[in-house]
């Protein structure tokens, strides 16, 4: 049975469900918009990195060779997302009084411990903007050849008027130049090199006091945004590639002028399927930081902000994120979190359960309509939610075998406890975890130890220690009682 035919995503760019036909099978190219490494990765890109984990995990399951490449953007990213402003990096390395490279070090770091706890599949390639200065350069040049891009004072501008002559400029994001004109009306500064509203650097000349800058045929200056996408997504996935994902505040302005500037250097759409995932609310209202409601990863993992009521596990939040349809959006609320927490809770017994399960002659259960329902819910679009709801159909079959109610051949065992390992821990990246069960031996192995040691000290006569143990104990409301030749310990109401 080949399981790649029948995968469907959902394609930004025609706006419907496409099936699956990879340019070049088995290879299949997938390239994510990374992190713009100037301060802490927020939530709302770890749940967009981690749809595409699953979609990388998921492609690869089917048994195709994926190289995925996920950039760090690490120079070029203006402040304002217009042509003017502030580098970002360059900003916050002002403002901590350190090297901008250092920020771009600092938040690498920080952003891969995040997307590790996480349990995110690092990308095959990891390129940086910095990286491909060169290639950048390159790639300016040949739009302007193509005259589709002019110099003004060093920098280097997009000609959108020129391009939507024979293109279709917001194909992607389905903006009309003329809505654009009226909603950037008021906001035009910058806009007296520009010969047209929009427009957008390509490459941009430096100031005296940039630090990192690069000699170009136009001058000291900076790549645009939006460049180093389309050169690293193409150099090394090929000037046409399967896929490129994202979160949907990329599809504009960076995608759309990541489809204007290949079509404008190279004559070629480089992208055959586009994938954006959606935003994250809390209670009901989009997360922002302005808005005071927004949450570091490292905050929602401790439970340390006013919003919370207690901490998650890193897989909890995973479970909760993967628990919605990549396209909608997520709310976070502490029932919603709670919730998931007793979800995966459940779902992880049920694997201890079928790890332990005693199989029969027969079976008298239906193993391949949980088994397909899984696939086809995964091959419509990626469909986690309805994944995970297939898996628990399997969690009451599960616990019915186990309290004798139903039978299971040792081969359906087997496959069943196949199925499991792949689809939760494989395909949806879940980790094991103490689950409340293992949470409940660990004190009392803990217990174990510490009595012993008391023991000890009093066959050492050492009776100063034995009672510091039993005092300290006690200020935790736990009581030791000695018997004769132990002790045991209970909590204290
Ligand atoms: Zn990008």
């Amino acid at each position: 049975m080949s399981k790649k035919k029948s995968l469907y995503i959902y394609n930004s760019l025609s706006r419907k469900k496409e099936f699956f036909e990879p340019l070049n099978p088995p290879f299949v190219g997938l390239y994510v918009c990374g992190p713009t490494v100037y301060s802490d990765v927020h939530l709302g890109n770890v749940r967009s990195f981690m749809t595409f984990d699953v979609v990388y995990r998921y492609l690869t399951y089917l048994g195709y060779n994926v190289r995925y490449v996920r950039n760090i953007t690490d120079v070029g990213h203006l402040l304002d997302d217009s042509d003017t402003g502030d580098d970002k990096i360059e900003k916050r390395a002002r403002l901590e009084k350190i090297e901008p490279m250092e920020i771009v070090q600092k938040y690498t770091n920080g952003f891969h411990n995040t997307v590790n706890q996480f349990n995110l599949i690092p990308p095959s390639i990891e390129p940086t903007a910095t990286g491909h200065i060169v290639e950048q350069i390159e790639m300016v040049q040949r739009i302007i050849k193509n005259g589709l891009a002019y110099e003004v004072n060093g920098s280097v501008y997009f000609d959108v008027k020129k391009y939507s002559e024979e293109h279709h400029y917001g194909e992607l994001s389905g903006r009309k130049l003329d809505e654009l004109l009226e909603q950037t009306r008021d906001n035009l500064e910058g806009g007296d090199e520009k010969k047209y509203f929009a427009d957008f650097a390509i490459w941009k000349k430096a100031s005296e006091e940039t630090i990192m800058k690069w000699d170009s045929p136009w001058g000291i200056g900076v790549p645009g945004w939006h460049l180093e996408c389309s050169v690293m997504s193409t150099k090394y996935l090929g000037q046409e590639f399967d896929i490129h994902g994202g979160g949907m505040d990329l599809k504009f302005p960076h995608h759309e002028c990541e489809i204007a500037q290949s079509v404008g250097a190279d004559g070629v759409n480089p992208v055959k399927y586009w994938m954006h995932g959606n935003m994250l609310t809390v209670n009901g209202t989009k997360m922002s930081k302005s808005l005071g409601n927004s949450f570091l990863p490292h905050e929602l993992i401790s439970g340390d902000h006013p919003l919370l009521e207690k901490g998650y596990t890193p897989m909890t939040v995973r479970f909760f994120f993967l628990q919605a349809n990549y396209k909608s959006t997520v709310d976070f609320s502490n029932d919603a979190l709670q919730g998931a927490e007793k979800g995966l809770i459940k779902l992880m017994n049920a694997i201890k359960t079928l790890s332990k399960l005693i199989s029969s002659e027969k079976s008298s259960i239906d193993l391949n309509t949980i088994i397909t329902n899984c696939n086809d819910s995964m091959n419509d679009d990626f469909n986690t939610p309805m994944t995970i709801a297939h898996l628990f159909d399997g969690v009451k079959m599960i616990n019915s075998i186990n309290d004798g109610k139903a039978t299971i051949s040792l081969s359906d065992l087997e496959k069943l406890q196949e199925h499991y390992n792949i689809f939760v821990f494989e395909i949806l990246g879940l980790l094991p975890q103490n689950t409340d069960s293992s949470n409940d031996e660990l004190p009392s192995e803990l217990m174990n130890i510490i009595i012993e040691l008391r023991k000890k000290s009093k066959e050492n006569k050492d009776w100063d220690t034995a009672d510091l143990i039993r005092d300290e104990l006690k200020k935790l409301n736990i009581s030791i009682k000695d018997t004769k030749d132990s002790s045991v310990w209970n909590y204290e109401e």
